[in-house]
């Protein structure tokens, strides 16, 4: 018997999981609020394990031959002028601009023209509710039909109202103090094939980036505390994002002039969501709706590393090694909070008695192995 499952959001994560859960033998329906397909977005670089799933759907090829043709990244100062640079074909796929380079419309695209062969789309409708027992969940649609599934895949990106409705409260969001406008602007003679970018005061930022639409990828990004700006309607991001860059420098009055008249705004305040758990009964979430890990990544590795650090202090008495392992994790340590302090305080905080304690640590097996010369800590009788 077939299986029916609901997906929604008909971009990257929804289009991917169409694919293979239609290919399998399910009954997919996929729900996407936009009014028809969304093309539109930058640059996605497609790397490692995304790379394989697109090796595996066998349209690795076809991503290449959709890329956007950057050959490099550039680092510009006010005049234009490079001072640093990056070129593709020096670091393979992957430099600052990866090999597989391709926008975010044209790589959805890619998805679901296969995708729709195993599955059937639906536009301009989202959920209203679910409501789920132990067989399947009962969905009710903005649009007033109601249908019954074995299960539901939100697919919704990071700002969700489904996953508000089936996890509320569960979300942590962790904001990475970054806010960000694409759009599409008319290309002139001088935009070459590199992604320039140029950095001025005040922690603002413009890029512009080739496509193979004949057209300039814009970017403006403000590293800033978030205050609610994704909220805000278009006209009001437009004109702080005008006001911010009067005075940047470079090509920005170019790009604010642009910015008025472009059809593609996107802007959106940079955030993590993590979750505590990705399903709930007959939902569960997918793509950026549900990416639990970022910056809290290293807590993963601690495990392990303690328990070897404890095997070799306790177990194996081995004091000189014990040392070296645990100042060896404190400087592991350190340097993941530094670099995690860049993308989300909280998380580096979290570290921060985690390294503390790694330096008694390593100063009580260091003043352990001088008091006992010979042997490290006496074995006791009868002891390991
Ligand atoms: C138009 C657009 C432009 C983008 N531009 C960029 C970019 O320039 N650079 C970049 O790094 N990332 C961009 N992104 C985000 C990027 O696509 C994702 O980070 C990544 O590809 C993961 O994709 P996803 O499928 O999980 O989420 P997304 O790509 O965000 O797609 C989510 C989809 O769900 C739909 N949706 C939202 N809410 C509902 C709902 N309640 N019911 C049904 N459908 C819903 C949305 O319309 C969208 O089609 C863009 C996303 C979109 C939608």
């Amino acid at each position: 018997m077939s299986r029916s499952v609901l997906l929604t959001g008909a971009s990257v994560a929804g289009n991917t999981a169409a694919w293979w859960l239609g290919r399998a033998g399910f009954a997919v329906t996929v729900v996407e609020r936009a009014p028809a397909f969304r093309d539109g977005g930058q640059n996605i670089d497609v790397r490692g394990p995304g790379r394989e799933v697109l090796r595996r759907m066998g349209l690795e090829r076809a991503a290449l031959d959709r890329g956007t043709g950057e050959q490099g990244t550039a680092w510009v100062e006010e005049d234009g002028r490079i001072v640093a640079r990056f070129l593709t074909q020096d670091h393979g796929s992957d430099g600052p601009t990866a090999e597989m380079e391709i926008l975010r419309g044209d790589l959805s695209r890619l998805l679901h023209e296969p995708a729709a062969c195993h599955a059937t789309y639906r536009y301009d409708d989202s959920i209203a509710g679910v409501d789920q027992d132990g067989e399947g969940a009962d969905v009710t649609f903005a649009s007033g039909r109601t249908e019954r599934y074995d299960a539901v895949i939100v697919a919704e990106r990071v700002g969700s109202r489904t996953r508000e409705l089936v996890f509320p409260g569960e979300r942590d969001p962790c904001w990475m103090d970054l806010s960000l406008a694409y759009f599409t602007i008319p290309r002139v003679a001088d935009d070459d094939r590199l992604w320039r970018w140029y950095h001025a005061v005040g922690g603002r930022s413009v890029s512009l980036r080739p496509d193979r639409h004949g057209t300039t990828r814009a970017m403006l990004s403000v590293q800033k505390r978030p205050g609610g700006e994704q909220e805000w309607s278009i006209d009001r991001q437009k004109a702080w994002l005008r006001d911010t860059f009067a005075d940047a420098g470079w090509q920005s009055a170019r790009v604010l002039a642009e910015m008025d008249t472009t059809d593609d705004f996107y802007f959106d305040v940079l955030r993590q969501v993590r979750m505590k758990r990705w399903s709930n009964g007959r939902v569960a979430l997918t793509g950026d709706a549900a990416d639990g890990g970022g910056c809290a990544r290293g807590a993963e590795a601690r495990a392990p590393m303690v328990g070897g650090w404890t095997e070799l202090f306790f177990r194996k008495k081995a004091l000189g090694a014990s040392a070296a392992a645990s100042g060896a994790m404190v400087a592991t340590g350190a340097a993941y909070v530094a670099i995690a302090a860049k993308a989300d305080r909280t998380a580096a905080a979290t570290a921060v008695p985690f390294v503390a304690w790694l330096c008694s640590a390593t100063l009580l097996a260091e003043r352990i192995r001088r008091d006992n010369p010979s042997h490290g800590v006496p074995v006791e009788k009868g002891g390991r």
